[in-house]
């Protein structure tokens, strides 16, 4: 008689305070039969913290493919696994997503044990538009592809989220104002839920002089959430219209959008788009 398979369930751990573990994930990373854990030093300090000495297995970016036969024949055999990250949510720009995909593909039970997440941690307490928003994790680390990538994102009307190392934020800061400018609203979240959580709050150059003049700015770990592109109102959009449907007459598309762009202060990408959709018209 063959037994049913096992479920592998992603636990979310805390991203400070250890408190804030549920109860059903107490109770999971108790009863499997295996804890794969990003980082099995910082498991073990966890499950220690919660009195649980289920056997840990180390599943991290550079051995995830490698783990992923073990973690299925465990499966198949019947045990259950957790899968852990170093804090929060599993996944989400950690560890995580190979071994899902594995496991899913081969048709077995993929389980969520809900909890923190530093990217919803933080835009619940930005005081940013929540009905649609954009998570981007980590940019590039080096400040030529990191401005490119904030070019692009600067006309997107949605609230950004993104997750920044402490070495980088003032840079990380300084590029977002010279790409997003000086008056966008920002939130950034330090050390939530730990003993220096700090949330500094206003427009981009505020938040940067704030962070620059608080003494324990240098440390800890750090979300940032960007409220989106202002939308342009449906004056400048009937302006945009007439003003690129003449300049059409005689320009190309590319040419008609830049210049109607900066008469009418239209965002260029959507002015380009308006510009071939009335072309095609
Ligand atoms: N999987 C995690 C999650 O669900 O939040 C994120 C992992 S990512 C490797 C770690 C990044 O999350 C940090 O560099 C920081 O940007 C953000 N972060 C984690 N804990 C945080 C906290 N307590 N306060 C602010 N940001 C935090």
């Amino acid at each position: 008689m063959t037994s049913d398979p096992g479920t592998l369930f992603v636990v979310a751990t805390p991203i400070g305070n250890l408190g804030d573990i549920s109860a059903r994930a107490r109770e999971v990373l108790q009863r499997v039969a295996i804890v794969a854990a990003e980082d099995t030093r910082r498991a073990g300090q966890l499950l220690t913290h919660l009195g649980i000495r289920t056997r840990l297995l180390s599943l991290h970016e550079h051995n995830e493919s490698a783990r992923v036969e073990q973690v299925l024949a465990a499966l198949i055999d019947g045990g259950d696994i957790a899968l852990i990250s170093d804090a929060g949510t599993p996944l989400i720009s950690d560890p995580g997503y190979r071994v899902v995909e594995q496991v899913r593909a081969a048709g077995l039970p993929v389980s969520p044990i809900p909890g923190c997440c530093a990217a919803i941690a933080a835009l619940s307490v930005a005081g940013l538009p929540t009905d649609r928003f954009r998570f981007e994790g980590f940019l590039p680390a080096r400040p030529g592809a990191r401005r490119k990538r904030l070019a692009v994102l600067a006309d997107a009307p949605e609230t950004l989220i993104l997750y920044e190392s402490v070495h980088r934020i003032a840079d990380m800061l300084a590029d977002v104002e010279a790409a997003f400018g000086p008056g966008r609203p920002v939130t950034l979240a330090r050390e939530m839920t730990k003993l220096h959580e700090t949330i500094y709050r206003g427009d981009v150059a505020a938040v940067r002089a704030q962070l620059a003049d608080d003494p324990g700015g240098g440390k800890g770990e750090c979300t940032l959430v960007i409220g989106g592109a202002p939308v342009v109102d449906s004056v400048v959009s009937a302006d945009l219209e007439r003003v690129l449907a003449i300049l059409l007459r005689s320009l190309p598309a590319s040419q008609a959008a830049a210049i109607a762009a900066e008469i009418t202060g239209a965002r260029k990408r959507e002015t380009y788009q308006l510009a071939n959709d009335l072309k095609s018209e």
